[in-house]
């Protein structure tokens, strides 16, 4: 397969991705959080093609796109007065809603699960793109399983090259980060995923939401992703206390690795420095880029400092832990 890059605010472009969906392939589309990997959801076939070209193991479900609110609707059992509250003030935007799985909603979508996981997307593309196809797009994130999100056209394509019949290019991504996974199934709301949404927003929102408990295993049930290996680079990640990256940075040198140190700080270093911005928004923004530009300068080593855990910090630890667990 030949993979096309085109410009994203082109309507002749959309028209063709539209197409392409409708006739069962893959499109590659930026929302405001990181790029998706679109598929028709209804299809079980076309949603199939993006497990394949991801390598995405078959437990992990996948997040459904839709235009709007009552195009959410359609796709639920039932859709509870919390969803209602969040969806009027968060949608379009970076929350997605797990909430009681409609009819239409093929399994390979849910993982054979009685859920659903729903968003309406706030980058002008995607949703000229949901509008011109009349469906809802499965669309986890455009990247080979495993690997940072893409957050800029040129990531898509260094991971899905041959394996995405089309990539639309809107730039790089407003946050960066993924949407935030809030299940509405339980007794209480809970945050399955940090993400661009924070925990402070959803709570200020929508009162009591719990976070979930990693080591609590009925807990993890709920969240399947969980259970995969998550944004890492090639690199080996470490994960330092701020203040701590010169002294780790040492280590790996006397250990005989090529070093990059990221952080927020300006610090004298022989590791290669990537400074990322002390606001957190942009840090987040930038994260997976800087990830992905160390692996193609063949940094076998990354350190790492930490952020402090409030607002989008905490989306940000959450993706660092991980990595470093890669
Ligand atoms: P991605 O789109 O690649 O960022 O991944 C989608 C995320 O949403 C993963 O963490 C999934 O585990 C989660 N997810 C999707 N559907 C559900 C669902 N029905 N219940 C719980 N989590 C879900
Ligand atoms: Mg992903």
């Amino acid at each position: 397969m030949i993979t096309t890059l085109l410009a994203g605010d082109d309507p002749a472009a959309i028209a063709r991705a539209a197409d392409i969906l409708r006739a069962g392939g893959l499109v590659a589309f930026p929302t405001e959080t990181v790029y998706g990997l679109g598929a028709d959801a209804l299809s079980a076939t076309a949603v199939a093609g993006i497990f394949a070209a991801k390598d995405r193991p078959a437990d992990n479900p996948l997040i459904v796109h839709v235009a709007d609110v009552a195009a959410a609707r359609r796709l639920t059992r039932s859709f509870p007065a919390l969803a209602e509250r969040a969806a009027a003030a968060m949608w379009p935007g970076p929350l997605t809603l797990v909430l009681p799985r409609g009819e239409a909603v093929p399994d390979v979508i849910t993982a054979g699960q009685d859920t659903v996981a729903l968003r309406v997307p706030a980058h002008p593309v995607a949703l000229a793109l949901l509008r011109a196809c009349g469906r809802p797009l499965a669309a986890p994130s455009a990247n080979r399983s495993g690997r940072p999100s893409p957050t800029r056209a040129e990531h898509v394509l260094a991971d899905l090259d041959g394996r995405v019949a089309l990539i639309l290019d809107g730039g790089p991504t407003l946050h960066g980060l993924e949407s935030s996974v809030l299940d509405l199934t339980g007794p209480r709301p809970l945050l399955l995923r940090r993400g661009a949404a924070t925990l402070e927003q959803l709570r200020e929102l929508l009162g009591p939401v719990d976070a979930l408990d990693e080591s609590d295993a009925a807990a993890l049930r709920r969240s399947p992703g969980l259970r995969h290996r998550h944004y890492a680079p090639r690199a080996r990640v470490l994960l330092v206390a701020e203040g701590a990256g010169e002294a780790a940075v040492e280590r790996a040198l006397a250990a005989g690795e090529r070093v990059a140190l990221v952080c927020r700080r300006e610090v004298e270093t022989q590791a290669l420095l990537l400074r990322l911005p002390g606001d957190l928004a942009a840090f987040g923004r930038e994260l997976f880029a800087g990830l992905r530009a160390l692996d193609a300068a063949g940094i076998e080593r990354i350190v790492v400092e930490a952020v402090p855990e409030q607002g989008i910090g905490a989306a940000i630890m959450d993706r660092l832990r991980r990595a470093a667990a890669g």
